[in-house]
Protein backbone atom coordinates (compact mmCIF):
# COMPACT_ATOMS: atom_id res chain seq x y z
CA UNK A 1 0.00 0.00 0.00
CA UNK A 2 1.38 2.94 -1.12
CA UNK A 3 1.28 6.50 -1.80
CA UNK A 4 -1.84 6.64 1.88
CA UNK A 5 0.18 9.96 3.04
CA UNK A 6 -0.49 11.42 -0.49
CA UNK A 7 -3.96 11.62 0.06
CA UNK A 8 -6.07 14.16 1.67
CA UNK A 9 -9.33 14.42 4.02
CA UNK A 10 -11.99 13.41 1.05
CA UNK A 11 -9.74 10.90 -0.14
CA UNK A 12 -9.41 9.34 2.42
CA UNK A 13 -12.56 9.31 3.91
CA UNK A 14 -13.64 7.86 0.61
CA UNK A 15 -11.11 5.06 0.42
CA UNK A 16 -12.22 3.98 3.96
CA UNK A 17 -15.78 4.11 3.30
CA UNK A 18 -15.43 2.11 0.01
CA UNK A 19 -13.13 -0.23 2.12
CA UNK A 20 -10.48 0.19 -0.62
CA UNK A 21 -7.76 0.52 2.19
CA UNK A 22 -8.64 0.68 6.12
CA UNK A 23 -8.39 3.72 8.74
CA UNK A 24 -5.88 1.77 10.29
CA UNK A 25 -3.48 1.22 7.42
CA UNK A 26 -3.84 4.73 7.25
CA UNK A 27 -3.04 5.91 10.73
CA UNK A 28 0.13 3.59 10.78
CA UNK A 29 1.31 5.22 7.32
CA UNK A 30 1.18 8.32 9.23
CA UNK A 31 2.21 6.99 12.40
CA UNK A 32 5.57 6.30 10.65
CA UNK A 33 5.91 9.37 8.00
CA UNK A 34 5.79 11.56 11.87
CA UNK A 35 8.26 9.17 13.75
CA UNK A 36 10.43 9.76 10.33
CA UNK A 37 10.34 13.17 10.08
CA UNK A 38 10.31 14.00 13.98
CA UNK A 39 14.30 14.90 14.54
CA UNK A 40 15.05 16.80 11.18
CA UNK A 41 11.36 18.81 11.80
CA UNK A 42 10.53 18.90 15.13
CA UNK A 43 6.36 19.34 14.23
CA UNK A 44 5.13 17.57 16.96
CA UNK A 45 5.69 18.48 21.13
CA UNK A 46 4.42 15.22 21.77
CA UNK A 47 3.16 12.39 19.42
CA UNK A 48 0.59 9.72 20.06
CA UNK A 49 0.47 6.95 17.52
CA UNK A 50 -1.89 5.03 19.72
CA UNK A 51 -4.54 7.78 19.79
CA UNK A 52 -4.60 7.57 15.90
CA UNK A 53 -4.35 3.67 16.26
CA UNK A 54 -7.57 3.45 18.82
CA UNK A 55 -9.39 6.13 16.69
CA UNK A 56 -8.73 4.05 13.34
CA UNK A 57 -9.29 0.76 15.07
CA UNK A 58 -12.90 2.48 16.09
CA UNK A 59 -13.88 3.93 12.52
CA UNK A 60 -12.80 0.04 11.30
CA UNK A 61 -14.95 -1.39 13.91
CA UNK A 62 -17.83 0.81 12.74
CA UNK A 63 -17.67 0.25 8.94
CA UNK A 64 -17.80 -3.64 9.55
CA UNK A 65 -20.86 -3.29 11.65
CA UNK A 66 -22.73 -1.43 9.39
CA UNK A 67 -22.36 1.59 11.11
CA UNK A 68 -22.76 5.43 9.93
CA UNK A 69 -19.48 6.51 9.58
CA UNK A 70 -18.59 10.76 10.27
CA UNK A 71 -17.46 13.32 8.18
CA UNK A 72 -13.94 12.93 9.18
CA UNK A 73 -13.79 9.35 9.60
CA UNK A 74 -10.48 7.40 9.13
CA UNK A 75 -8.58 10.90 9.07
CA UNK A 76 -5.60 10.86 11.28
CA UNK A 77 -4.90 14.64 11.99
CA UNK A 78 -2.23 16.97 14.19
CA UNK A 79 -3.68 19.00 16.78
CA UNK A 80 -2.10 22.06 17.40
CA UNK A 81 -0.41 22.41 20.97
CA UNK A 82 -3.18 24.90 22.00
CA UNK A 83 -6.32 22.63 22.07
CA UNK A 84 -6.57 20.91 25.17
CA UNK A 85 -6.77 17.24 24.75
CA UNK A 86 -7.92 14.79 27.48
CA UNK A 87 -4.83 13.39 29.63
CA UNK A 88 -2.39 14.76 26.77
CA UNK A 89 -0.11 17.32 27.87
CA UNK A 90 -0.70 20.51 26.54
CA UNK A 91 1.19 23.38 26.45
CA UNK A 92 1.21 26.39 24.02
CA UNK A 93 5.00 25.25 23.22
CA UNK A 94 5.56 26.95 27.14
CA UNK A 95 7.56 25.99 29.96
CA UNK A 96 5.10 27.27 32.04
CA UNK A 97 2.63 24.45 31.19
CA UNK A 98 5.15 21.86 31.16
CA UNK A 99 3.67 18.25 32.21
CA UNK A 100 -0.28 20.27 32.32
CA UNK A 101 -2.18 17.39 31.31
CA UNK A 102 -6.05 18.86 30.93
CA UNK A 103 -8.83 16.42 32.75
CA UNK A 104 -11.27 18.36 29.57
CA UNK A 105 -11.13 18.05 26.02
CA UNK A 106 -11.17 21.57 23.83
CA UNK A 107 -14.90 21.30 21.96
CA UNK A 108 -13.44 21.84 18.62
CA UNK A 109 -10.91 18.60 19.15
CA UNK A 110 -13.60 16.77 20.67
CA UNK A 111 -15.73 17.88 17.72
CA UNK A 112 -13.06 16.58 15.28
CA UNK A 113 -12.69 13.48 17.26
CA UNK A 114 -16.87 12.96 16.81
CA UNK A 115 -16.74 13.02 13.28
CA UNK A 116 -14.32 10.27 13.13
CA UNK A 117 -10.58 12.08 12.95
CA UNK A 118 -7.81 10.80 15.18
CA UNK A 119 -5.04 12.41 16.65
CA UNK A 120 -1.29 11.63 15.41
CA UNK A 121 -0.31 14.23 18.34
CA UNK A 122 -0.16 17.87 19.65
CA UNK A 123 1.92 19.76 17.39
CA UNK A 124 5.11 22.58 18.25
CA UNK A 125 3.87 26.29 17.70
CA UNK A 126 4.69 29.96 18.99
CA UNK A 127 5.16 30.00 22.48
CA UNK A 128 1.32 30.97 23.48
CA UNK A 129 1.08 31.38 19.60
CA UNK A 130 3.01 34.74 19.54
CA UNK A 131 5.06 34.85 16.65
CA UNK A 132 5.03 34.18 13.08
CA UNK A 133 8.49 31.80 12.35
CA UNK A 134 7.63 29.03 15.57
CA UNK A 135 10.76 30.15 16.88
CA UNK A 136 9.15 31.28 20.23
CA UNK A 137 8.36 27.66 21.25
CA UNK A 138 10.20 26.63 24.27
CA UNK A 139 10.21 23.02 22.38
CA UNK A 140 12.85 24.25 19.69
CA UNK A 141 11.50 25.88 16.23
CA UNK A 142 9.53 23.76 13.54
CA UNK A 143 11.60 23.50 10.57
CA UNK A 144 9.69 24.13 7.25
CA UNK A 145 10.30 20.83 5.02
CA UNK A 146 10.74 23.79 2.18
CA UNK A 147 14.26 24.64 1.14
CA UNK A 148 15.91 27.22 -1.39
CA UNK A 149 17.24 25.56 -4.41
CA UNK A 150 20.67 24.43 -3.24
CA UNK A 151 21.03 26.01 -0.07
CA UNK A 152 20.49 23.64 3.07
CA UNK A 153 19.13 26.67 5.66
CA UNK A 154 16.29 25.88 7.44
CA UNK A 155 13.10 27.78 6.76
CA UNK A 156 10.33 28.86 8.87
CA UNK A 157 7.23 26.94 8.86
CA UNK A 158 5.37 30.22 9.33
CA UNK A 159 3.67 31.08 12.65
CA UNK A 160 2.19 30.47 15.41
CA UNK A 161 0.68 27.39 13.69
CA UNK A 162 3.97 26.09 12.07
CA UNK A 163 3.72 22.80 13.16
CA UNK A 164 0.52 22.55 11.44
CA UNK A 165 1.85 23.87 8.08
CA UNK A 166 4.65 21.68 8.67
CA UNK A 167 2.78 18.47 8.87
CA UNK A 168 0.60 19.01 6.23
CA UNK A 169 3.26 20.40 3.92
CA UNK A 170 5.25 17.19 4.41
CA UNK A 171 2.66 14.73 4.46
CA UNK A 172 2.69 13.81 7.81
CA UNK A 173 -0.20 14.94 8.48
CA UNK A 174 -2.89 15.48 5.81
CA UNK A 175 -4.77 17.92 8.07
CA UNK A 176 -3.97 19.68 11.09
CA UNK A 177 -6.36 22.38 13.20
CA UNK A 178 -4.70 25.96 14.02
CA UNK A 179 -5.84 29.21 15.29
CA UNK A 180 -5.44 32.79 13.76
CA UNK A 181 -5.22 35.61 16.25
CA UNK A 182 -3.64 37.93 13.38
CA UNK A 183 -2.89 35.71 11.11
CA UNK A 184 -1.41 32.23 12.44
CA UNK A 185 -3.30 30.34 10.10
CA UNK A 186 -2.93 32.07 6.99
CA UNK A 187 0.91 33.03 6.94
CA UNK A 188 2.18 29.63 7.81
CA UNK A 189 -0.16 27.77 5.32
CA UNK A 190 1.26 30.93 2.41
CA UNK A 191 4.93 29.34 3.54
CA UNK A 192 4.60 26.11 3.24
CA UNK A 193 2.54 25.38 0.17
CA UNK A 194 -1.09 24.61 1.76
CA UNK A 195 -4.66 25.88 1.95
CA UNK A 196 -5.94 27.77 6.03
CA UNK A 197 -8.71 29.21 6.62
CA UNK A 198 -9.51 31.59 9.65
CA UNK A 199 -13.51 31.53 10.12
CA UNK A 200 -15.92 34.54 11.45
CA UNK A 201 -14.71 35.46 14.91
CA UNK A 202 -17.05 32.93 17.03
CA UNK A 203 -17.49 30.27 14.56
CA UNK A 204 -15.68 27.63 16.48
CA UNK A 205 -15.39 27.35 20.10
CA UNK A 206 -12.52 28.52 21.87
CA UNK A 207 -13.57 26.48 25.20
CA UNK A 208 -10.87 24.40 25.50
CA UNK A 209 -8.02 26.84 23.70
CA UNK A 210 -5.70 28.42 25.49
CA UNK A 211 -6.06 32.15 25.24
CA UNK A 212 -3.89 34.38 23.61
CA UNK A 213 -6.25 37.65 22.87
CA UNK A 214 -9.75 36.23 23.09
CA UNK A 215 -11.28 38.94 20.96
CA UNK A 216 -9.20 38.25 18.10
CA UNK A 217 -8.21 34.13 18.92
CA UNK A 218 -10.21 31.47 16.02
CA UNK A 219 -9.44 28.14 15.38
CA UNK A 220 -9.81 26.78 11.94
CA UNK A 221 -8.40 23.98 9.33
CA UNK A 222 -5.13 23.50 7.89
CA UNK A 223 -5.11 21.10 5.00
CA UNK A 224 -4.07 20.13 1.46
CA UNK A 225 -6.89 21.96 -0.67
CA UNK A 226 -9.98 23.58 -0.30
CA UNK A 227 -12.53 21.30 -0.28
CA UNK A 228 -10.63 19.36 2.59
CA UNK A 229 -10.76 22.24 4.30
CA UNK A 230 -14.34 23.35 3.75
CA UNK A 231 -14.99 19.57 5.10
CA UNK A 232 -12.90 19.97 8.36
CA UNK A 233 -14.23 23.82 8.99
CA UNK A 234 -17.61 22.12 9.55
CA UNK A 235 -16.54 19.10 11.62
CA UNK A 236 -15.14 22.14 13.67
CA UNK A 237 -17.43 24.49 13.41
CA UNK A 238 -21.07 25.11 15.80
CA UNK A 239 -22.61 27.01 18.81
CA UNK A 240 -21.28 26.01 22.07
CA UNK A 241 -22.77 27.40 25.22
CA UNK A 242 -19.38 26.51 27.19
CA UNK A 243 -18.35 29.91 24.81
CA UNK A 244 -19.95 33.76 25.72
CA UNK A 245 -18.38 34.81 22.09
CA UNK A 246 -19.71 31.53 20.25
CA UNK A 247 -22.02 31.94 17.39
CA UNK A 248 -25.08 30.78 18.11
CA UNK A 249 -25.95 29.84 14.18
CA UNK A 250 -26.18 26.82 12.59
CA UNK A 251 -23.16 25.69 10.64
CA UNK A 252 -24.05 25.70 6.70
CA UNK A 253 -23.51 22.90 4.71
CA UNK A 254 -19.93 24.40 2.97
CA UNK A 255 -18.74 21.43 1.03
CA UNK A 256 -21.85 20.37 -0.45
CA UNK A 257 -22.14 24.29 -1.85
CA UNK A 258 -18.73 24.79 -3.03
CA UNK A 259 -18.13 26.31 -6.50
CA UNK A 260 -15.65 27.86 -8.42
CA UNK A 261 -18.12 29.78 -10.49
CA UNK A 262 -17.59 33.10 -10.19
CA UNK A 263 -20.11 35.00 -12.43
CA UNK A 264 -21.57 37.61 -10.48
CA UNK A 265 -19.96 38.06 -7.98
CA UNK A 266 -17.18 41.42 -7.27
CA UNK A 267 -13.87 41.06 -6.10
CA UNK A 268 -12.43 43.85 -4.59
CA UNK A 269 -8.73 44.55 -5.28
CA UNK A 270 -7.45 47.45 -1.42
CA UNK A 271 -5.01 49.64 -3.16
CA UNK A 272 -3.81 50.33 0.53
CA UNK A 273 -2.49 46.61 0.81
CA UNK A 274 -0.46 47.95 -2.18
CA UNK A 275 2.58 48.48 -0.28
CA UNK A 276 5.63 50.59 -1.41
CA UNK A 277 8.48 48.20 -2.18
CA UNK A 278 6.46 44.95 -2.46
CA UNK A 279 8.37 42.04 -3.21
CA UNK A 280 7.65 41.83 -7.06
CA UNK A 281 7.55 37.68 -6.66
CA UNK A 282 4.03 39.04 -4.25
CA UNK A 283 2.97 41.35 -6.43
CA UNK A 284 3.42 39.49 -9.30
CA UNK A 285 1.11 36.59 -7.97
CA UNK A 286 -1.71 39.32 -6.67
CA UNK A 287 -1.81 39.88 -10.45
CA UNK A 288 -2.18 36.14 -11.13
CA UNK A 289 -4.99 35.91 -8.74
CA UNK A 290 -6.86 38.93 -10.26
CA UNK A 291 -6.71 37.39 -13.58
CA UNK A 292 -7.55 33.78 -12.09
CA UNK A 293 -10.47 35.11 -10.56
CA UNK A 294 -11.43 37.46 -13.72
CA UNK A 295 -11.26 33.88 -16.01
CA UNK A 296 -14.10 32.60 -13.50
CA UNK A 297 -16.40 35.34 -13.87
CA UNK A 298 -15.77 37.68 -11.48
CA UNK A 299 -15.81 41.23 -12.12
CA UNK A 300 -12.62 42.95 -10.42
CA UNK A 301 -13.46 46.23 -8.08
CA UNK A 302 -10.89 48.85 -7.01
CA UNK A 303 -11.29 49.41 -3.43
CA UNK A 304 -10.03 51.43 -0.41
CA UNK A 305 -9.46 50.22 2.99
CA UNK A 306 -8.01 53.70 4.13
CA UNK A 307 -7.33 53.22 7.93
CA UNK A 308 -4.81 49.45 6.85
CA UNK A 309 -1.63 51.41 7.81
CA UNK A 310 -2.88 51.51 11.44
CA UNK A 311 -4.05 47.62 11.89
CA UNK A 312 -0.68 46.80 12.85
CA UNK A 313 0.35 49.13 15.87
CA UNK A 314 -3.33 48.88 17.05
CA UNK A 315 -3.11 44.87 16.28
CA UNK A 316 -0.01 45.10 18.47
CA UNK A 317 -1.74 47.03 21.44
CA UNK A 318 -5.02 45.36 21.43
CA UNK A 319 -3.43 41.72 21.37
CA UNK A 320 -0.66 41.91 24.42
CA UNK A 321 -3.08 43.48 26.40
CA UNK A 322 -5.45 40.85 26.36
CA UNK A 323 -2.58 38.33 26.45
CA UNK A 324 -0.79 40.34 29.57
CA UNK A 325 -5.01 39.51 31.59
CA UNK A 326 -4.90 36.00 29.98
CA UNK A 327 -1.65 35.35 30.59
CA UNK A 328 -2.13 36.41 34.07
CA UNK A 329 -3.78 32.99 35.21
CA UNK A 330 0.14 31.04 35.14
CA UNK A 331 0.86 31.83 38.46
CA UNK A 332 2.68 28.45 39.63
CA UNK A 333 -0.94 27.77 41.75
CA UNK A 334 -3.13 26.12 39.18
CA UNK A 335 -1.20 24.71 35.98
CA UNK A 336 2.01 22.88 35.16
CA UNK A 337 5.55 24.64 36.26
CA UNK A 338 5.98 26.07 39.66
CA UNK A 339 9.18 27.80 41.13
CA UNK A 340 8.86 28.17 45.25
CA UNK A 341 12.28 28.98 45.74
CA UNK A 342 13.73 27.77 49.57
CA UNK A 343 11.50 30.51 51.98
CA UNK A 344 9.84 32.05 49.27
CA UNK A 345 6.78 33.59 49.71
CA UNK A 346 3.45 33.54 47.68
CA UNK A 347 4.88 36.85 45.50
CA UNK A 348 7.93 35.46 45.15
CA UNK A 349 6.96 32.13 43.76
CA UNK A 350 4.57 33.94 41.55
CA UNK A 351 7.63 36.10 39.90
CA UNK A 352 9.72 33.23 40.09
CA UNK A 353 7.39 30.87 38.33
CA UNK A 354 6.56 33.50 35.73
CA UNK A 355 10.42 34.24 34.82
CA UNK A 356 11.15 31.06 34.44
CA UNK A 357 8.38 29.37 32.69
CA UNK A 358 7.62 32.30 29.56
CA UNK A 359 9.98 32.91 26.90
CA UNK A 360 11.37 36.09 26.00
CA UNK A 361 8.72 37.23 23.71
CA UNK A 362 5.59 36.33 25.77
CA UNK A 363 7.06 38.12 28.25
CA UNK A 364 7.97 41.40 26.07
CA UNK A 365 4.15 40.90 25.32
CA UNK A 366 2.68 40.80 28.85
CA UNK A 367 4.91 43.91 29.54
CA UNK A 368 3.79 45.72 26.46
CA UNK A 369 0.22 44.75 27.47
CA UNK A 370 0.76 45.77 31.06
CA UNK A 371 1.63 48.85 30.33
CA UNK A 372 -1.04 49.84 27.17
CA UNK A 373 -3.42 49.33 30.19
CA UNK A 374 -2.08 51.26 33.51
CA UNK A 375 -3.92 53.90 34.45
CA UNK A 376 -1.88 56.35 32.88
CA UNK A 377 -1.47 55.03 29.47
CA UNK A 378 -4.85 53.40 28.98
CA UNK A 379 -6.45 56.10 26.83
CA UNK A 380 -3.25 57.15 25.13
CA UNK A 381 -3.04 53.53 23.55
CA UNK A 382 -5.74 50.91 24.57
CA UNK A 383 -8.97 53.01 24.32
CA UNK A 384 -7.30 54.86 21.34
CA UNK A 385 -6.10 51.25 19.50
CA UNK A 386 -10.36 50.31 20.46
CA UNK A 387 -11.05 52.74 18.26
CA UNK A 388 -9.00 52.39 15.39
CA UNK A 389 -10.27 48.70 15.51
CA UNK A 390 -14.08 50.20 15.02
CA UNK A 391 -12.47 52.56 11.96
CA UNK A 392 -10.83 49.14 10.44
CA UNK A 393 -14.07 46.85 10.70
CA UNK A 394 -15.76 50.47 9.21
CA UNK A 395 -14.02 49.93 6.69
CA UNK A 396 -14.34 46.32 5.74
CA UNK A 397 -18.37 47.36 6.29
CA UNK A 398 -18.23 49.78 3.93
CA UNK A 399 -16.04 48.09 1.02
CA UNK A 400 -18.33 45.24 1.24
CA UNK A 401 -21.37 47.26 -0.05
CA UNK A 402 -19.16 47.74 -3.46
CA UNK A 403 -18.07 43.74 -3.46
CA UNK A 404 -18.67 40.66 -2.18
CA UNK A 405 -14.92 39.28 -1.58
CA UNK A 406 -11.27 41.01 -1.38
CA UNK A 407 -8.12 39.28 -2.96
CA UNK A 408 -4.95 40.50 -1.36
CA UNK A 409 -1.51 38.25 -0.66
CA UNK A 410 -1.21 36.59 2.49
CA UNK A 411 2.27 37.52 3.59
CA UNK A 412 5.04 39.94 2.27
CA UNK A 413 7.19 37.83 1.24
CA UNK A 414 7.50 33.94 0.98
CA UNK A 415 9.32 32.06 3.88
CA UNK A 416 12.53 33.86 5.57
CA UNK A 417 15.26 31.87 6.95
CA UNK A 418 15.08 30.93 10.72
CA UNK A 419 17.09 33.19 13.07
CA UNK A 420 16.94 35.96 10.15
CA UNK A 421 14.14 38.10 11.81
CA UNK A 422 14.13 36.31 15.06
CA UNK A 423 17.05 39.67 16.35
CA UNK A 424 14.21 42.12 15.49
CA UNK A 425 10.77 41.93 17.20
CA UNK A 426 9.28 45.13 14.82
CA UNK A 427 10.44 43.07 11.52
CA UNK A 428 8.84 39.98 12.38
CA UNK A 429 5.80 41.83 13.40
CA UNK A 430 6.10 43.58 9.97
CA UNK A 431 4.87 40.06 8.33
CA UNK A 432 1.74 40.01 9.52
CA UNK A 433 0.75 43.23 7.98
CA UNK A 434 -1.89 41.72 5.33
CA UNK A 435 -3.49 39.28 7.90
CA UNK A 436 -4.20 41.43 11.07
CA UNK A 437 -6.97 43.55 9.13
CA UNK A 438 -9.30 40.97 9.06
CA UNK A 439 -8.40 39.51 12.48
CA UNK A 440 -9.03 42.77 13.80
CA UNK A 441 -12.66 43.24 11.91
CA UNK A 442 -13.44 39.36 12.83
CA UNK A 443 -14.12 38.24 9.09
CA UNK A 444 -13.69 35.01 7.48
CA UNK A 445 -10.31 34.87 5.53
CA UNK A 446 -8.40 32.43 3.74
CA UNK A 447 -4.99 31.55 2.32
CA UNK A 448 -4.34 29.09 -0.80
CA UNK A 449 -1.33 28.47 -2.53
CA UNK A 450 -0.66 30.37 -5.19
CA UNK A 451 2.78 29.72 -7.11
CA UNK A 452 6.56 29.80 -6.18
CA UNK A 453 8.74 32.93 -6.34
CA UNK A 454 12.18 33.49 -7.81
CA UNK A 455 13.47 31.14 -4.85
CA UNK A 456 11.08 28.26 -5.64
CA UNK A 457 9.28 28.86 -2.40
CA UNK A 458 5.60 29.10 -2.23
CA UNK A 459 3.37 31.88 -2.27
CA UNK A 460 -0.44 32.31 -1.04
CA UNK A 461 -3.25 34.64 -1.95
CA UNK A 462 -5.99 35.68 0.56
CA UNK A 463 -9.34 35.99 0.37
CA UNK A 464 -11.53 37.64 2.99
CA UNK A 465 -15.00 37.56 3.17
CA UNK A 466 -17.88 39.20 5.20
CA UNK A 467 -19.20 38.30 8.41
CA UNK A 468 -20.64 34.69 8.21
CA UNK A 469 -19.44 34.43 4.30
CA UNK A 470 -16.82 31.44 4.72
CA UNK A 471 -19.28 30.23 1.67
CA UNK A 472 -18.02 32.80 -0.73
CA UNK A 473 -14.38 32.66 0.98
CA UNK A 474 -14.18 29.10 0.30
CA UNK A 475 -16.04 29.40 -3.68
CA UNK A 476 -13.43 32.28 -4.37
CA UNK A 477 -10.46 30.59 -2.93
CA UNK A 478 -11.54 27.07 -5.06
CA UNK A 479 -11.57 29.51 -8.15
CA UNK A 480 -8.48 30.25 -7.75
CA UNK A 481 -6.94 26.80 -6.67
CA UNK A 482 -8.62 25.62 -9.64
CA UNK A 483 -6.51 28.03 -12.23
CA UNK A 484 -3.50 28.28 -9.58
CA UNK A 485 -3.08 24.62 -10.67
CA UNK A 486 -0.68 24.37 -7.27
CA UNK A 487 1.07 20.87 -7.32
CA UNK A 488 4.56 21.96 -5.93
CA UNK A 489 5.74 20.25 -2.59
CA UNK A 490 8.87 20.35 -1.20
CA UNK A 491 11.56 17.39 -1.69
CA UNK A 492 11.95 14.77 0.86
CA UNK A 493 15.24 15.20 2.82
CA UNK A 494 14.59 14.17 6.26
N1 LIG B 1 2.18 36.74 14.22
C1 LIG B 1 1.10 37.25 14.98
C2 LIG B 1 1.53 37.47 16.41
O1 LIG B 1 2.64 37.17 16.72
C3 LIG B 1 -0.09 36.37 14.86
C4 LIG B 1 -0.14 35.27 15.85
C5 LIG B 1 -1.41 34.48 15.79
O2 LIG B 1 -2.23 34.66 14.90
N2 LIG B 1 -1.56 33.62 16.78
O3 LIG B 1 0.78 37.95 17.21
Amino acid sequence: MTGLTDLGIAAIRKGVVDGEFSATEVATAFNAAVAEAQVALNAFIVTTPEKALEAAAKVDADRAAGKPLGTMAGVPIGMKDLFATHGVQTTAASKILEGFKPQYESTVSQKLWDAGAGMLGKLNLDQFAMGSSNETSAFGNVVSPWRRPNDTAPLAPGGSSGGSSTAVSARLAPAATGTDTGGSIRQPAAFTGISGIKPTYGRCSRWGVVAFASSLDQAGPMARDVTDCAIMLEAMAGFDPKDSTSLNLPVPEWTANLSGDMKGKKVGIPREYRLDGIDPDVAKTWDDGIAWLKDAGAEIVDISLPHTKYALPTYYIIAPAEASSNLARYDGVRYGLRDLPDGAGLQDMYAATRAAGFGPEVKRRIMIGTYVLSAGFYDAYYTQAQKVRALIARDFTEAFKLVDVILAPTAPSSAFALGEKSADPLEMYLNDVFSVPASLAGLPAMSVPAGLDRLGLPLGLQVIGKAFDEQGVLNASLALEQRAQFTARPAKWW
